[in-house]
């Protein structure tokens, strides 16, 4: 069985301990290419720094 390669970052999808044991995260980038855990993680967590900068959230 082919084992599932993160485009994001090269490593197997969910992680590099169990590759294809189940399924990566989805990209918030194109809703579509499937990344590995940490891949998924680290998008949510720009996507949420972006979202606090947008609304304002540390400006003077
Ligand atoms: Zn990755």
């Amino acid at each position: 069985m082919k084992k599932p390669i993160c485009p994001n970052c090269g490593g197997y999808i969910p992680n590099n301990e169990t590759p294809g044991a189940y399924m990566g995260a989805l990209s918030r980038r194109d809703n579509e290419t499937e990344i590995c855990s940490d891949c998924g993680t680290r998008e949510a967590m720009e996507d949420y720094i972006l979202s606090m900068k947008q609304s304002g959230y540390g400006q003077n």
